[in-house]
């Protein structure tokens, strides 16, 4: 049974239909749609600026429900400070809010992301799941921060990871995520020690210092005996392992995956997905997973579906009976 659960914050929560409240389309609004403090110079807009969570904290007059992370109903205007349980507004670990992503293709406008409201709990694993070309990876990249938004906003851990310079996102984005790719992304010239320790190296780390965490890395995913392989010389199943090291090396608090058991058959999936669950459960990290597969899905607290660019549920999962 899956319980109906709507985002915090969302300005069109989705009914059961799947349909938004109102204004589906309503567009994204650019510089010239955007009054005083809304447009920066970069070009990027903070899109709804004057509907602030903080405003809907004070109760203001719009027909909103403010719906708390367990899932309760606060009717507006009801003062939902003295209401919502204490976990409640803790820091996100990952917020957006009215996230609009748009290409252009040619004659076409590509709307990838049409705005998304997320609100991820420190701690939580969520699934996304939704068919080819629904924007699911799309949305995890402006999530991390490799690509920038056409506008919204995105939080991490309580800190804006747009509007502010280059640099400072690039630190943000490497303290914070670790990344997992359907197709491993490890250079195949590097044995599994040194892609692991990589990312470190190019942090700055000391070699030693590096290599000594990158083995206690690939020791965390039982790989301690193939620091000195290549790519070339380890099983798929093996070969994301040591990009999970490679992600969980630096301790980021949240790890954003694409597809992470897409190239695995389905035991090595299952063996992989343990170990991100194992992850989650003894170090309270924060995963999103972008996943095809319902087997994955289920082992989530929480799967959201896109459609169309646009979140249509976003629903507790069940977790499966006990074996
Ligand atoms: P998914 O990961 O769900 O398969 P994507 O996020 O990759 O979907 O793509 C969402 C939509 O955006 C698709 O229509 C895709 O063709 C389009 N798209 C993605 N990246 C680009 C790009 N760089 N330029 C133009 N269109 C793009
Ligand atoms: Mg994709």
């Amino acid at each position: 049974m899956r319980l109906d659960r709507r985002i915090d914050g969302a300005p069109l929560p989705v009914h059961s239909d799947g349909q938004t409240k109102s204004d589906p389309l309503g567009k994204p609004q650019f510089h010239d749609d955007v009054g005083d403090g809304g447009a920066r110079s970069d070009g990027f807009v903070m899109a709804s600026t004057s509907k602030s969570f903080g405003q809907r904290a004070e109760g203001n007059d719009d027909d909103f429900e403010f719906i708390g992370s367990f899932g309760h109903v606060v009717p507006s205007g009801q003062g939902f400070m003295n209401t919502i349980p204490f976990g409640s507004y803790m820091t996100p670990a990952l917020e957006a809010h009215s996230l609009w992503k748009l290409y252009e293709a040619g004659e076409s406008l590509v709307e990838a992301v049409r705005d998304v409201n997320i609100k991820i709990d420190s701690g939580e694993m969520v699934a996304v799941m939704g068919p080819s070309g629904c924007g699911k990876t799309t949305l995890l990249n402006i999530l991390s921060g490799i690509d920038e938004p056409s506008s919204g906003m995105v939080s991490v851990n309580g800190e804006k990871l747009y509007g502010i310079s280059d640099d400072a996102r690039t630190d943000l984005r490497g303290a914070s995520f670790g990344f997992i790719f359907q197709d491993f992304n490890l250079l195949p010239v590097l044995s599994a020690a040194e892609n692991v320790e990589l990312p470190l190296l190019l942090k700055g780390e000391a070699p030693h210092e590096a290599r000594k965490k990158a083995l206690e890395a690939l020791e965390m995913v039982g790989l301690e005996d193939r620091g000195e392989h290549r790519p070339a010389e380890l099983s798929g199943g093996q070969q994301q392992r040591v990009a999970v090291a490679r992600a969980i090396v630096h301790q980021p608090s949240i790890i954003l995956c694409d597809e992470p058991t897409g190239n695995l058959d389905n035991n090595t999936s299952k063996e992989v997905m343990s170990l991100l669950s194992e992850m989650n459960r003894n170090q309270r990290t924060t995963f999103l997973i972008v996943t095809h597969d319902a087997n994955i899905a289920a082992k989530c607290q929480r799967t959201i579906t896109m459609s169309d660019g646009m979140v249509l549920t976003d629903s507790i999962t069940t977790p499966p009976e006990e074996e």
